[in-house]
């Protein structure tokens, strides 16, 4: 491996690495000591033989269907480090460093894994996207790297040619990794922002970065509000949304997202199907994190924008957003006559049809194709982008030039 730039040292970061979700690897005597202090959950158990295993991890989402063959060590088994380690102290040092476990000791200052995590934090620029939109191996197997920093990744599984893959929603932790990961960039970014990076227009319409972040700050509030009255089946008021100056807003941003990622670390499997009461309506958690998941990673995506860079949407963040694309959908607006459509990319294919007055995903014939890839395709659909500059096909352009009608976006 090359050597890092100057830039990359432990002492400009906040031990990322120590952070979760990420993945390690352990015997199962450094799983018995430190099970106590590291918050881990079994992925793969130790065996006494080095193997290829296929690890199943929901990140990967459907192009994988949701496994990679990884070369796991003999005597090793692998753990996902769940909300955190206690051997971190305040100071971002390890408080166990002679007895720190064989991953700790091995995870290397500059690698892929150690890289993506300080451009997520916002550490380091993100590089510019390529001009070639389609999905990036190299982009996952730094994702996968993110989450198992202590494998080396080899090459990624092609989708089948030609096949409907499954539109499914995230796991609850899959959705949970999503939310903390684009949770910390946008605290990093939000905090980086100079009085006139906070008066910059987005393409959120009518919202400048200002807004924008008070539009966050009001949703990290709001799922807090959620979660707690899960917990306490207590029923939630629904605040009106938050307003403030640039510093109250990035503070209470900040605090609300620490709060969050507090009481999503410690949330029950029991709570994540309960509902929360808002305004005397119930609300699952388990959708609420879906639904905030997809809305973190488009906004993250927004803010990048709106500031001059790119941030691209991870396999996880595609896989959120088209699940609850159809929420989207304007019911209010009539098509003039029946239509349906197919959105197909390489991670996803969602079919809606107009039929008995409302919106449902389900096949017609004869739909209009709209084809592309799927970073593109979703901008297209949550109105970000024009048909033309996100690169798409379409066997009826007029029908598919409509297609942005039929959607509110957020
Ligand atoms: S190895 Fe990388 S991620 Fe870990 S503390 Fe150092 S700079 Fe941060
Ligand atoms: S044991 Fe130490 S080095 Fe390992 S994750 Fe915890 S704090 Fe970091």
């Amino acid at each position: 491996m090359s050597e890092p730039s100057d830039d990359v040292s432990c002492d400009t970061c906040t031990a990322l690495c120590c952070r979760a979700p990420v993945g390690m690897t352990m015997t199962p005597d450094e799983y018995n000591m430190h099970r106590h202090t590291m918050d881990l959950a079994l992925v793969v158990k130790a065996k006494d033989y080095p193997r290829e295993v296929a690890v199943k991890m929901p990140i990967w989402g459907p192009k994988t269907n949701g496994s990679k063959r990884l070369n796991v060590p003999k005597g090793f088994g692998v753990y996902q480090l769940q909300s955190g380690c206690a051997n971190l102290a305040q100071d971002n040092t390890c408080t166990i460093y002679k007895t720190r476990p064989t991953c700790c000791r091995t995870f290397e200052l500059g690698s892929p894994a150690c890289l993506t995590l300080r451009q997520e934090a916002g550490l380091d620029p993100v590089p510019a996207p390529s001009e070639d939109v389609e999905a990036d191996p190299k982009a996952e197997a730094a994702l996968f790297a993110q989450h198992f920093p202590s494998f080396a990744v080899g090459e990624v599984a092609s989708a089948p040619q030609g096949a409907a893959l499954q539109l499914e929603p995230l796991s609850t932790e899959a959705a949970r990794a999503l939310i903390g990961r684009e949770s910390r960039w946008l605290t990093a970014t939000l905090a980086a922002c100079t009085e006139a990076d906070w008066s910059r227009p987005t393409r959120c319409t009518d919202w400048d970065v200002g807004a924008l972040a008070e539009h966050l700050t009001s949703g990290q509030l709001f799922t807090n509000q959620v979660l707690t009255s899960a917990r306490d089946q207590s029923s939630a008021v629904q605040q009106s949304d938050f307003t403030g100056t640039q510093n109250e807003t990035t503070e209470a941003f900040t605090q609300a997202t620490e709060a969050l990622v507090s009481q999503l670390g410690r949330v029950t499997h029991d709570e994540l199907t309960k509902d929360g009461i808002v305004a005397g309506a119930p609300l699952t958690v388990h959708e609420l994190l879906q639904v905030l998941a997809a809305d973190l990673a488009v906004h993250a995506s927004d803010l990048a924008s709106a500031l001059g860079g790119a941030r691209r949407f991870a396999p996880d963040a595609v896989q959120a957003i088209a699940a609850v694309l159809f929420d989207l959908l304007d019911t209010g607006i009539d098509p003039p006559k029946p239509i349906a459509y197919v959105l197909k990319s390489e991670l996803f294919e969602l079919p809606l049809a107009w039929r008995k007055g409302g919106w449902r995903i389900e096949a017609a014939r004869n739909p209009c194709r709209i084809e592309g890839a799927s970073e593109s395709l979703l901008l297209f659909a949550l109105g970000r982008q024009s048909f033309e500059a996100a690169g798409l096909l379409t066997n009826r352009e007029i029908d598919a030039h409509n297609f942005r009608r039929y959607f509110t976006g957020p």
